[in-house]
């Protein structure tokens, strides 16, 4: 028999996040923006404080004590994103600013220099625009076309319609693991098992998994992975993307610059090996540093443990907001994750957000960089609440009783 999780202690996990111990508009704070960005735990600001107090310099060219105490512990940190999402080896991971420069990066390298007129592109409705446009640039700069498989009024992607739409030519699907508008957790690993059987690559964005489920990228089987720091618990400005050593081996530099080179003359430069060839300029080091003490932080408190709190939490606040009449649940979708949409009759989200945030209570308005989302529900924004790591029932409780008032105004 397995054991059981252990479960979260979650007043022991809030006393790590100091910034939520204030009060905002003389209300205690109460925030469910986390999918926007998570707060960050004392051992992340703290190790990020080491680094810059005591070790910081620039990494890969100094012979100096600090060039080396910095460069180690840059690559430390990258030798921690590998065993956090069970990569082969460090090479294949690559430190972006986040997942939207990910993206790009495998658009301009990968998808401009392979990709030609004739050739397919398969994203999902459910995409950030992060998802969206790199994808767009790349058809207008190829010739490629863009191809798009629907969702439906749950907000659940329509797989055989996606089936339908693999074949020969597509040449890469790219996809969210999670939704961001909407929670949707798609099945990823069945969709590489389908992309790969028809030659294509799968390009996965994880930018709303990896806070809430452990993630393993040769278990999912994918090409590419990326996801950013700062939804993780995280530093701003730092981000990973995965992708498969003999992938990244033949993949053309994205970057040109300081330390992606072996040599350079005016005649012919030639590029390092990886994952430096795509590293190009001083990297954000401290970022890397505090991303990986957000990953020994996550991993500490155990991504099941974590994943079931903040499903029960999902749970209760659907339940409520179901029971208050005027709200409609934006995405329905059987498997979700920490992402409660929707919408209050009578009331644009953005007013009710600073409605909400009156009583201290943050969550997200608008169309979460994913228009076309709310295009399909017929919308033009939700109000968005999120769940983290640090979210009591007692927030949900704060988030339906703002919700009241805010009916009273607008009811
Ligand atoms: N994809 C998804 C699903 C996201 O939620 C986000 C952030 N909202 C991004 C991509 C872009 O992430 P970043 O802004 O950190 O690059």
């Amino acid at each position: 028999m397995k054991p059981a999780a252990a479960s979260l202690d979650v007043e022991r996990v809030r006393a790590d996040f100091p910034i939520l111990a204030q009060q905002v508009n003389g209300r205690p704070l109460v925030y469910l923006d986390s999918a926007a960005s998570g707060q960050r735990p004392l051992a992340v600001l703290r190790a990020v404080e080491h680094y810059e107090t005591h070790l910081h310099s620039n990494v890969h060219r100094g012979v100096h004590t600090l060039s080396q105490a910095a460069t180690e512990a840059f690559e430390g940190a990258r030798a921690r994103a590998r065993r956090f999402i069970n990569a082969r080896s460090a090479r294949e991971i690559l430190f972006v600013r986040g997942t939207t420069e990910g993206i790009n990066l495998v658009a301009q390298s990968y998808g401009r220099s392979r990709l030609g007129p004739g050739d397919e592109i398969l994203i999902t409705a459910l995409e950030h625009h992060a998802n969206i446009v790199p994808w767009q640039m790349v058809c207008e700069q190829n010739g490629c076309t863009l191809k798009v498989a629907p969702i439906d009024r749950r907000g659940e992607l329509d797989l055989e319609r996606l089936f339908e739409l693999l074949n020969a030519r597509t040449r890469l699907v790219a996809l969210a693991h999670v939704s961001n508008a909407l929670g949707t957790v798609l099945p990823v690993k069945r969709i590489v098992e389908a992309a790969h059987s028809c030659g294509a690559l799968v390009l996965v964005d994880g930018a709303q998994a990896v806070p809430h489920t452990a993630v393993d990228v040769r278990e999912l089987g994918c090409d590419f992975y990326a996801f950013s720091g700062h939804k993780l618990y995280g530093p701003t400005g730092i981000g990973v993307l995965y992708g498969r050593e003999e992938l990244l081996e033949e993949m053309p530099p994205w970057q040109g610059g300081g330390d992606m080179i072996r040599t350079v003359s005016f005649e012919k430069s030639t590029y390092n090996e990886l994952p430096w060839k795509f590293e190009a300029g001083t990297p954000n080091i401290s970022g890397a540093v505090g991303l990986a003490a957000a990953m020994d932080y996550l991993e500490s408190l155990g991504a099941a443990a974590v994943a079931a709190h903040e499903h029960h939490l999902l749970a209760l606040a659907t339940a409520e907001l179901q029971a208050i009449p005027g709200i409609e649940i934006v995405g329905t979708a059987a498997h979700k994750a920490a992402v409660l949409s929707f919408t209050l009759r009578g009331c644009h989200p953005h007013d009710l957000g600073t409605i909400l945030d009156s009583e201290g209570v943050a969550i997200r308005t608008g169309h979460h960089c994913a228009m076309p989302v709310m295009t399909f529900f017929g919308i033009p924004a939700t109000a968005r609440a999120s769940f983290g790591c640090y979210n009591t029932e007692s927030d949900v409780r704060a988030l339906v009783a703002a919700l009241d008032k805010a009916r009273e105004v607008f009811g």
